[in-house]
């Protein structure tokens, strides 16, 4: 697995499982965001799986193919569940992910599909909504950096300080709320927070978090079908708020700064994937995809005992038998 060695955890299906995943999760990373273009970008695109073709997925016609992608992110779930088991043990790295999205995209569907094989004492999500009194009473980070995962977990953001430079420079109105020194605000602002955040994920990257930050890039009109399936579906009315439609009157204004927060925020150190949102299982398997390479990319391992940690061990064996 890391560093390209075999891996004795892992059969050779699950090893080019692996190789699979990262294919697919490098096809959405974007780890340098000079240049980078949303547009270029569709919120329906299925990858290589257009065709059929897919090569874990042998003849996955199109009517197959549902049961074939499923099967493919159950594998994916698996894989990740054990890699995790692998983190927690060795407890030297963390995991950050962090999810943005306009609203209906998927993010809490997708959270719950991919983190659903792992051990809950491994994982943590947050989810970060409209700040408190307290909240704003600090840093625009505070809230988020103070729960930061610990070694050895898996910490989720369900949004994150990203809102700070997405929904706060769409609705300037929120800014006066943070009460910041009238002359620290200036034009500069959001060029400003993209800088302390690219240094904030890079101290983190230096000290043993992997940083990976998810995109689920939907579109207008699959969003606008999801928010009527949540008004006419009444299991799904409590999804739906009503001030989600006028947050969707801002859509282009949102679109450009998720741009601009890409192209300044996407790093090698913690790169944006931007995920295709708008087949929800194609989301899911990026996603997973993607986890599975964020843990591949260190040197996972159960922790291995020395001479004396064995010694021991014997010693206590010896002592069970004796009973
Ligand atoms: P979600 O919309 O994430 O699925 P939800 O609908 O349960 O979750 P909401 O009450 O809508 O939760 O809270 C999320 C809202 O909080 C979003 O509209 C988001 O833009 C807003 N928000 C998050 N962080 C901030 C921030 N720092 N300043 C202002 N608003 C924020
Ligand atoms: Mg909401």
């Amino acid at each position: 697995m890391a560093g390209g060695d075999a891996n004795p955890e892992w059969s050779d299906r699950d090893e080019a499982l692996i190789k699979a995943a990262r294919k697919l999760a490098a096809r959405h990373m974007v780890r340098d965001g000079d240049g980078f273009k949303l547009s270029k970008h569709d919120p329906a695109d299925i990858g290589a799986f257009e065709n059929g073709d897919h090569p874990l997925i042998p003849d996955a016609a199109a009517g197959s193919r549902k049961e074939a992608t499923k099967d493919l992110l159950a594998d994916g779930v698996r894989i990740v569940s054990r890699m995790q088991d692998m983190l927690y043990a060795q407890d030297r790295w963390s995991v950050l992910l962090v999810f943005q999205a306009m609203d209906a995209a998927g993010k809490d569907g997708v959270i719950k599909h991919v983190m659903s094989g792992i051990n809950p004492q491994g994982c943590e999500v947050h989810s970060f909504k409209a700040p408190s009194a307290e909240e704003l009473d600090h840093d625009f980070m505070w809230r988020c950096t103070r729960l930061a995962p610990r070694r050895g977990m898996i910490g989720i953001f369900n949004r994150s300080y990203y809102e700070e430079v997405l929904v706060v420079r769409i609705h300037r109105e929120y800014l006066p709320k943070q009460r910041l020194p009238r002359e620290l605000v200036t034009k500069d602002i959001w060029d400003e927070r993209f800088k302390d955040i690219r240094s904030y994920e890079r101290y983190m990257a230096r000290n043993g978090t992997i940083v990976r930050k998810f995109f689920l890039n939907v579109s207008r009109d699959e969003q606008k079908k999801r928010f009527l399936e949540r008004i006419d579906d009444p299991a799904k009315n409590w999804k739906f708020s009503a001030a989600d439609v006028a947050e969707r009157a801002h859509w282009d204004e949102y679109m450009d700064a998720y741009e601009d927060m890409i192209r300044n925020t996407a790093t090698d150190f913690a790169p944006w994937s931007v995920v295709p949102a708008d087949n929800k299982w194609y989301t899911r398997l990026v996603v997973a995809a993607t986890v599975i390479d964020a843990l591949a990319s260190v040197d996972l391992h159960y922790p291995a005992l020395d001479d004396a940690g064995r010694a021991k061990l014997a010693d206590a064996r010896a002592q069970l038998m004796a009973e």
